[in-house]
């Protein structure tokens, strides 16, 4: 079983590419980002929590992030393995998520992180508005603040898996196909 961190900045492309990466390796996809949209639409009682944190571009509190991913991933007793996109977000994040994968005998192989620069966070994200429906990718203010908080919360993850040996750097920049090559040559390496 191979469990990935897809790490990288609001915009970076983790959306795009662990569609790509769930086709060719089979990996179920658990992004928190998308699992707080999905409450919010159906309106559940985490949605109503959650969503004044998305909308405002601040990350919802750990103790419901983490429970909330434990309960994903428990959903999913026959995965071959976990895409973990937006997750963890805060190196308490990251530590809650080692202990719950030990309790399992399970563990992180990599953190896979697509660098892109911060000018074209923001193109990607102001053209992804026109379609995708997100009130926090309309509001320029809304997308400072989701790149203000990635880089004071959420960067220093980077170091809790450089640390333990599993960090991996991925050019973030080039089409979609390219990106995805480099994405799946890293994974191909790992044990
Ligand atoms: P992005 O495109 O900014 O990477 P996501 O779709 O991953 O966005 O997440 C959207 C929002 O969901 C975040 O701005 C935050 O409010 C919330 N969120 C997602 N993942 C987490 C997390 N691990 N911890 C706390 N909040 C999160």
């Amino acid at each position: 079983m191979r469990n990935i961190v897809l790490f990288g900045p609001p915009g970076a492309g983790k959306g795009t590419q662990s569609a790509l990466l769930v086709d060719h390796f089979g990996f179920v996809h658990l992004s928190t980002g998308d699992i707080f949209r999905s409450n919010i639409k159906g309106e559940t009682e985490l949605g109503k929590l959650a969503k004044s944190y998305l909308d405002q571009g601040k990350l919802v509190p750990d103790d419901v992030t983490i429970s909330m991913l434990e309960d994903s991933v428990n959903a999913h007793p026959e995965a071959k393995g976990f895409i973990f996109d937006g997750f963890p977000r805060t190196t308490a994040q990251a530590e809650a998520l080692d202990a719950f994968l030990e309790g399992k005998g399970l563990g992180i192989q990599g953190m896979l992180a697509l660098e892109v620069p911060e000018a074209e966070l923001k193109v990607r994200l102001a053209k992804r508005a026109e379609t995708s429906g997100r009130v926090d990718d309309a509001d320029a203010g809304v997308i400072q603040k989701r790149i203000d908080v990635y880089n004071a919360e959420t960067a220093p993850v980077a170091e809790h898996y450089r640390g333990q040996g599993k960090y991996q750097g991925v050019e973030g920049l080039g089409s979609i196909e390219d990106i995805f090559v480099r994405l799946r040559t890293a994974i191909d390496g790992l044990a």
